[in-house]
């Protein structure tokens, strides 16, 4: 994509599209008309929130997160303690798989997320993947607190401190999408090694310089060992002076579902610059062995469900998203209000901004609560 061409960078996405089939073929207007599929709904705008309504329709796909949205449990959870951040996402996607409308409006999520986080609510264009850690954070935080709540208070008779670590392995955001990071130093001089564990829910690669790259070049330039010298020497604790190190990282414990980020965005000296770059990545059968440590029994292979897509520049960017229906299978491309269906083929693009992938398969989520939110 010749970052030039795009006037209009609202129709970008459309464009793309067409350009690839040939044909006028997906008319958003046509596929509006049709009868509403379940699970497939677009967004308002509401004046620059298009970074927002993509990265919603990817979590809205994450079929498994929206199902505990739709539990009894998370019904219980939300009765005894309000929880404006999470309640607000739950009704949205609710809104989302069950309403009736083709299209509908963010606003209250908005306005939940303005709340807790100010940046969010100026009418100016924002980072889709600042926003997507801000989301999953804010997630986990009011879920931790609702289940540590009901966990201390529990607790109060046992005159057990209540500080205690917020028991993390309990929220969906947890179990879904946060992975473990092994880092190893390695002491040049005396050859000991440390290990550190980091907790990780994206993992954001660089993207080699050229027009066209691999998926794979992209994680092996993250992996890589890498040498730590002149004024980033370690100190080490044994030796006991600075020395050169080289540091290693592996993932320790692979996510069920791994978010992987393009840095499209980077500094050149003071100046900021996006990388156009054709990322190739696989659709499905992803293997992260080579980045995983051995003791992992299964192998850790990935299935692409979603994409955060970003068209443009740097100063009138749009972003879009490419999401796989976990009934039908079919990919849906999210433009705002407009959606429509798209071939596989056409969800490899240099748009690529986020990629979403899953190591199990998504079933239709259910809605096993008694009541409505
Ligand atoms: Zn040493």
């Amino acid at each position: 994509m010749s970052g030039g061409a795009l006037t209009s960078p609202k129709g970008s996405l459309l464009m793309h599209v067409q350009k690839k089939n040939g044909s006028s073929g997906g008319s958003p207007k046509h596929s509006q008309r049709k009868q509403k599929r379940k699970g497939v709904t677009g967004l308002n705008n509401l004046g620059n929130t298009c970074y927002i309504n993509a990265v919603l329709q990817c979590l809205s796909s994450t079929s498994p997160l929206v199902e505990y949205f739709f539990s009894w449990q998370f019904e219980n959870l939300i009765a005894r303690d309000h929880k404006t951040f999470v309640n607000a996402f739950a009704k949205l996607v609710t809104d989302l798989w069950f309403g009736e409308a083709q299209c509908v409006s963010p606003k209250s999520f908005l306005c939940a997320l303005c709340t807790v986080h100010p940046p969010f609510g100026k009418q100016s264009q924002q980072d889709a993947q600042e926003l997507l850690i801000y989301i999953l954070d804010a997630l986990y935080e009011d879920l931790a607190d609702t289940i540590n709540n009901r966990k201390s208070s529990e607790m109060v008779q046992g005159a057990i401190i209540r500080h205690t670590r917020r028991n993390a392995s309990n929220t969906p955001i947890t179990r879904l999408f946060q992975g473990v990071l092994g880092q190893t130093t390695i002491c040049m001089e005396c050859g000991r090694r440390s290990h550190k564990d980091e907790m990780f829910t994206v993992l954001s690669l660089p993207i080699p310089s050229g027009n066209e790259a691999s998926l794979m070049q992209c994680l092996q330039s993250f992996f890589q060992q890498v040498m730590l010298t002149w004024t980033d020497r370690i100190f080490c604790s044994y030796c006991k002076t600075k020395e050169d190190a080289a540091v290693e990282v592996q993932i320790n414990k692979p996510p069920k579902i791994l978010i992987l980020h393009l840095k499209r965005f980077e500094y050149q000296g003071r100046a900021r610059r996006k990388l156009q770059t054709n990322v190739i990545f696989p659709l499905v059968n992803l293997d992260m062995s080579p980045f995983v440590t051995l003791h992992n029994v299964q192998r850790p292979v990935y299935h692409l469900y979603s994409v955060v897509n970003h068209s443009g520049g740097l100063e009138c960017g749009h972003y879009t998203a490419y999401c796989k229906h976990p009934g039908t299978k079919e990919w849906n491309a999210y433009d705002d209000a407009r959606h429509f269906r798209i071939t596989e083929d056409d969800v490899q693009s240099p748009l690529a901004y986020i990629l979403f992938y899953t190591s199990q398969e998504f079933r239709l989520p259910n809605k096993t609560s008694s009541s409505t939110f």
